[in-house]
């Protein structure tokens, strides 16, 4: 059954013309790693306060707010976190999400740490595919990049399993940052040709204002293709739809497709659809916004699906990010910026 929000449809535009097409949801803040290029252990330890419970946005709040989002043009939903699969019982907004009218792919984001035991009920609740994170496949650089010394072989069950269980394509998002894991990309990216999965070559970015980024420590999506393409050849493929952000390509042997995202070397802001709500109910409109518009106070003060749609429309509306267009010009970068984990990638 398709549930829709009372209120009629309209498609609204920002100021470069872009609509909302995308809405990334985070339904927490919490993780069970420490990544060091978005929650580095120094600083979110063991003590660190995550959101109360009461903070946080039910599934029902989520939920309608998912559908207040479809009738403005969202058509993509992805669950994201810090990781989504520590919010217990998360199978059951994907059901939720699942029956919106006029959302044509759910999706999730994950570490994967926990995907083994969660991914049949995922499915059985309507989500339609994964992406998991997976930075390398050698144990001590995996460790390394999610601050918890854990090797991959729990990532690698749940990729396993979400594959079997048919959440599918299975996409590996992969972070690269020069001098951590470029030596082992290659391996990497034989083995998820070899499964069949479409694995996601990401530029190492200056998210959040925790992560010491340096450009030089950036390595450009175009050299991750020719390394790639050296032994296994690729041509270019065609993007599916206006705010698809990877830049992909196809194996020339018909070993499948992946994917660069070089949100650094070669932004693409123009095309950029994705707004983005976090846990405790703030729109964010960039990836690197400074902060965002409350949509839990009117929410929680009783506003109608109506005054809730005018809300959204009037921040998208004004709307004017493109932080990565920008980023080598500006002299100064914003002090303050919302941590990764807040608003899942
Ligand atoms: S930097 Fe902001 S505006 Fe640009 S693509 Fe990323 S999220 Fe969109």
């Amino acid at each position: 059954m398709t549930m829709s929000s009372s209120v009629p449809g309209e498609v609204v535009l920002d100021r470069f013309q872009r609509p909302i097409r995308d809405l990334r949801i985070s339904v927490t803040d919490r993780c069970n790693f420490r990544c060091p290029f978005c929650m580095p252990a120094e600083v979110y330890g063991e003590r660190y306060q995550f959101l109360p419970k009461q903070e946080i946005l039910t599934f029902e709040e989520i939920a309608r707010l998912a559908r207040i989002f479809a009738t403005l043009g969202v058509r993509k939903i992805r669950l994201t976190g810090g990781e989504p699969l520590l919010r217990n019982g998360v199978e059951k907004l994907v059901a939720m999400l699942a029956g919106i009218e006029g959302v044509e792919d759910l999706a999730l984001t994950t570490n994967g740490h926990l995907l083994a035991q969660q991914a049949q009920a995922l499915k059985e609740a309507g989500l339609q595919r994964v992406t998991v994170s997976l930075h390398s496949l050698d144990d001590d650089v995996v460790g390394q990049m999610n601050g918890r010394n854990f090797g991959a072989s729990l990532v690698l069950k749940g990729i396993e399993r979400a594959a079997e269980v048919g959440l599918l394509p299975v996409k590996i998002n992969v972070v690269v940052i020069r001098g951590v894991n470029e030596h082992t990309l290659v391996e990497l990216a034989r083995f998820c040709k070899e499964r069949g999965y479409i694995a996601r070559f990401i530029e190492y970015m200056d998210v959040g204002t925790l992560n010491g980024w340096r450009m030089e420590r950036v390595m450009p999506a175009a050299e991750v293709v020719r390394l790639i393409g050296e032994g296994m050849p690729l041509e270019p493929v065609e993007k599916d739809y206006r705010g698809e952000v990877a830049e992909r390509y196809r194996y020339r042997d018909g070993g499948g497709e992946m994917g660069v995202i070089a949100s650094v070397t070669q932004p693409f802001c123009g095309d950029c659809t994705r707004a983005r709500l976090s846990p405790e109910g703030k729109l964010l409109t960039c990836l690197f916004a400074s902060n965002g518009h409350d949509l839990r106070e009117p929410l929680r003060a009783g506003a109608s699906d109506q005054e809730l749609q005018s809300i959204i429309a009037d921040v998208w509306r004004v709307r004017e990010d493109r932080y990565s267009e920008l980023r080598t010009s500006m002299t100064e970068r914003p002090a303050q910026r919302v941590e990764m984990f807040r608003i899942g990638g």
